[in-house]
């Protein structure tokens, strides 16, 4: 039996009900069965992810996805470490998994910078792509991917961060645990 999986790849610095809700839509309404969240190896002095380390953010989206049992976490590019194409980890885990028909979600701001992606057109014959509204953005390009309009759900990470640093509160923007989490390590606070 083939299996249909879409993955999610994101920095999730942090995860967020964003993430959550366009994964649930996705899962339901394309009838899947399963959602995998991937975060990405960031390097260090990358400014989007300063003060959280790898471990802890995959840590964030555990707690994120608990109590999901379609929503799972794939670690390959965390335990691979350093920055990944997405053309060479799609290429791995197509390989690793052979009996599975591979979506890729990705939110609206992705869709406009797809033809710069690596090897884009040899991608897209190893998954499908899913592009998501989001506020701001058009889902608007010319490669054959599969729009999906969901109601928006207007929250960022960048935004998250923001608010947070401003000592100004992200409650119901993350789930409970997450929330709680960031709170007691005070992520994103300087
Ligand atoms: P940042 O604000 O730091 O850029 P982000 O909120 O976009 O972060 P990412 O982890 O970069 O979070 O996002 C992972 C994927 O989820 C991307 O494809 C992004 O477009 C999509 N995404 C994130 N939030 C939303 C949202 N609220 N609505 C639709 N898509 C989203």
């Amino acid at each position: 039996m083939t299996k249909r999986i879409a993955i999610l790849g994101g920095t999730f610095n942090p995860p967020h009900l964003g993430h959550l809700y366009i994964a649930e839509q996705v899962f339901e309404m394309l009838n899947l069965d399963e959602i995998r969240f991937m975060p990405n190896a960031v390097p260090p002095h990358k400014k989007v992810t300063e003060g959280i380390s790898d471990e802890n953010r995959v840590e964030l989206v555990r707690k994120a996805i608990e109590g999901n049992s379609h929503f799972k976490m794939e670690l390959y590019e965390i335990e691979k470490g350093g920055a990944s194409y997405t053309y060479d980890t799609m290429l791995e885990l197509t390989k690793r998994e052979p009996n599975t028909e591979f979506y890729f979600i990705i939110g609206a701001d992705m869709v406009e910078f797809l033809p710069k992606w690596y090897k884009i057109d040899r991608l897209m014959e190893l998954v499908t792509f899913i592009g998501v509204t989001r506020s701001g953005f058009q889902l608007n390009t010319d490669y054959p991917i599969k729009k999906l309009e969901l109601p928006l759900f207007d929250v960022s990470s960048s935004g998250i961060r923001a608010q947070i640093k401003a000592d100004k509160s992200v409650r119901y923007m993350v789930p409970d645990n997450v929330y709680y989490a960031i709170k007691e390590c005070r992520f994103y606070e300087s």
